[in-house]
């Protein structure tokens, strides 16, 4: 993979930033089903923090970038995906090398996986964010052509595959079989923000 420039990173923030902020309405109704209604709000409010911010965060080194960027979602999402998300992004920042080849995103990525799951005590198939993340990791694992392609289509698919799953950690759990029938909402957010990335990573910055 290319070496992060400035410009890259800035597109890279602002077209993942304002891809979800463009969703906030349907990550809302997605959590109003199973949950409490506010993850498009929270999104949203952590997002506009990181974009109030982007000259300061595209100007650092890739690595100083996602662990700012990390600390912002912390402060600004709240709820539970705001420690989970950041704990991703700080993670990242922390593993990741100034200009990282497949391989080391791979192992990067590997170790931010890990820290959400410990953080948020929870594994695949619990109906979560991790049920797009882990499986989008295995296709970065993987590489070969077309990664951006294969990875998005991944992260769509395994968001799409929470909706019969029963939830058993977050808010939804509450619910118990009442979680059936309904996408995670971090599932979808991370669909998105993947899906973003892979956007940019194939030359298309448009939001
Ligand atoms: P809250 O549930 O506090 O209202 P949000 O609505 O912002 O927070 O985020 C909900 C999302 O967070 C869920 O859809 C799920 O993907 C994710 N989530 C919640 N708890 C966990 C957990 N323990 N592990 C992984 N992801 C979780
Ligand atoms: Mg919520």
């Amino acid at each position: 993979m290319m070496p992060v420039t400035e410009l890259h990173l800035r597109a890279l923030i602002d077209t993942v930033a304002t891809r979800v902020i463009r969703h906030a309405d349907q990550l809302t109704a997605l959590d109003a089903a199973i949950g409490d209604g506010d993850h498009g709000i929270n999104m949203q409010r952590g997002l506009e923090a990181v974009l109030a911010d982007i000259d300061g965060l595209a100007a650092k080194p890739l690595p100083d970038a996602l662990k700012a960027i990390g600390l912002i979602l912390v402060m600004k999402i709240g709820g539970a995906s705001g420690p989970l998300y950041g704990t991703l992004l700080m993670t990242l920042g922390r593993e990741l090398p100034d200009s990282p080849d497949r391989a080391a995103l791979a192992t990067a990525f590997g170790a931010a996986v890990q820290a959400v799951k410990a953080r948020g005590k929870s594994e695949v198939g619990a109906k979560t964010m991790l049920d797009v993340l882990a499986p989008v990791l295995q296709t970065l694992e993987a590489g070969g052509d077309d990664l951006p392609a294969r990875a998005r289509a991944q992260a769509d698919e395994s968001a799409a595959a929470t909706v019969p799953m029963k939830a058993t950690r977050g808010r939804a759990s509450f619910l118990g079989d009442r979680s059936i029938g309904h996408m995670d909402p971090g599932a979808r957010s991370s669909a998105l923000m993947i899906a973003a990335i892979c956007d940019v990573l194939e030359g298309r910055t448009s939001r």
